[in-house]
């Protein structure tokens, strides 16, 4: 048997990016709208006075007269392993790495351990919104183990992978080449297109691998149609100066990865700050995409991404939080802070385009805009309703405020967890408030 809901709210999602349409071409609005689903997939959207007339009278309905109904965020960057280290002070990324990074994720041998913070990950990410996300475990394959069981209970469309390293890093977190394309391999026929979920050969960052084990996730993602890599690029200066030492014979940071083969249509590269022409050019001519990640880039002090750069080069940009160089899971806190990297570059963030970036734009640069990232027809039912009423504040300065753009624009300065009411993957209901 087949199940009818519907939901009956305001209503917002992009059909395409302001970039290339203009903001008022790039999204739908519905003041009083609603959005019906049939078992976990969107059967129609529209104004509520168009679509009631068409269900049935024993359709159940749920009204939010408050309510504000956006699709699922999509994070493009995140360590699931991260999640116990959250706000960690003082370091820069290579310090930062050593002092707390390698540390905490040495605990991840343990399965028990895994799926315990797993599960608490997923908890986090539902409770903010997000509904897919593209996830580093850490080298030990348990990780992702754990990883994917705790993602299979709620029907989460996510992507994770094990870290492949095997240099300049504890002897307790490295694998060997062989090791890392072998135990990769086994976890991609476990998993990969396994329900809703995807398989990322996940190469920590060139200077902890070899050239054999770059060559070797080279081989692996060209054995495969649609698996994902996803790898750290320009994150930091002292980084980008030590991937030069290492690899005296590339052209430029992103060369290292583009000469081993892992610059895909499903690549993707966390925060590329510090890009010449030459690596947006290849990016885009590979169909690569960046996560554009601020909270972190601001906490760990490695610089302002130039989203302007990406959108001449037509380079794939989605949102990534970064968790736990990151200091939000929250995506409407993650695109706040996007907002005043843009700012110090004496440019404008849209509200359009920030909720383009966390949703549709986070759909097209992991290829899966056919299912997810809006609320067209026949995509996968996962969206937020957030609360026009979450607290005092909201609900004071939305009452102030003249449109929808403007509504956003306030949801994304002051809203966090408080504002999302409930969460739907599939169409089931995965986080209520
Ligand atoms: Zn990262």
């Amino acid at each position: 048997m087949s199940q009818l809901k519907a939901w009956r709210s305001a209503i917002i999602h992009c059909i395409a990016d302001p970039k290339e349409v203009g903001v008022e071409q790039a999204y739908e609005y519905f003041e009083d709208g609603m959005l019906i689903v049939k078992d976990d997939k969107i059967q129609a959207i529209g104004h509520a006075a168009d679509l009631l007339p068409t269900l049935d009278c024993d359709t159940l309905v749920e009204h939010h007269p408050d309510g504000l109904i956006t699709p699922g965020f999509i994070d493009t960057h995140i360590h699931y392993p991260q999640t116990d280290m959250i706000g960690s002070y003082g370091e820069q990324l290579l310090t930062w790495l050593n002092t707390y990074t390698f540390p905490e994720e040495g605990k991840f041998h343990d399965k028990t351990h895994a799926r315990d913070v797993a599960d608490r990950f997923l908890k986090e990410l539902l409770r903010n919104g997000t509904t897919t996300a593209l996830v580093f475990g850490t080298v030990h394959k348990v990780s992702v183990d754990a990883f994917f069981e705790a993602s299979e209970v709620h029907n989460l469309r996510m992507i994770c992978g094990k870290v492949m390293m095997d240099r300049n890093a504890p002897d307790f977190l490295t694998d060997t080449p062989e090791t890392s394309y072998q135990e990769s391999k086994e976890l991609i026929d476990t998993w990969h297109n396994k329900g809703r979920l995807h398989y990322a050969i996940t190469p920590r960052f060139a200077p902890t691998s070899s050239d054999e084990q770059l060559k070797l996730a080279g081989k692996l993602l060209n054995e495969y149609d649609d698996v994902y890599m996803h790898t750290h690029l320009s994150e930091n200066k002292d980084e980008c100066a030590w991937v030069q030492d290492l690899f005296p014979e590339s052209k430029n940071y992103l060369d290292v990865y583009d000469q081993h083969k892992l610059l895909s249509e499903r690549s993707v590269f966390a925060h590329g700050i510090h890009l010449c022409d030459s690596e947006y050019h290849r990016l885009h001519e590979t169909g690569s995409a960046i996560a554009f990640c601020p909270t972190s880039n601001l906490f760990i002090g490695s610089g302002l991404f130039k989203l302007n750069k990406a959108e001449e080069h037509k380079v794939n940009v989605g949102m990534g939080t970064d968790v736990g160089g990151g200091t939000s899971f929250s995506m409407l806190q993650t695109l706040n802070e996007a907002y005043k990297v843009i700012q110090l570059q004496n440019e404008n963030l849209s509200p359009i385009k920030s909720l383009y970036l966390a949703t549709l734009g986070g759909a097209k640069a992991l290829r899966l805009e056919d299912k997810i990232g809006n609320l067209a027809v026949g995509t996968e039912a996962d969206f937020v309703i957030l609360d026009k009423k979450a607290t005092p504040l909201l609900s004071s300065r939305l009452a102030l405020s003249k449109g929808i753009e403007e509504s956003l624009f306030v949801f994304m300065t002051l809203g966090d967890d408080r504002a999302i009411k409930a969460t739907y993957s599939a169409g089931q209901c995965v986080h209520q408030r």
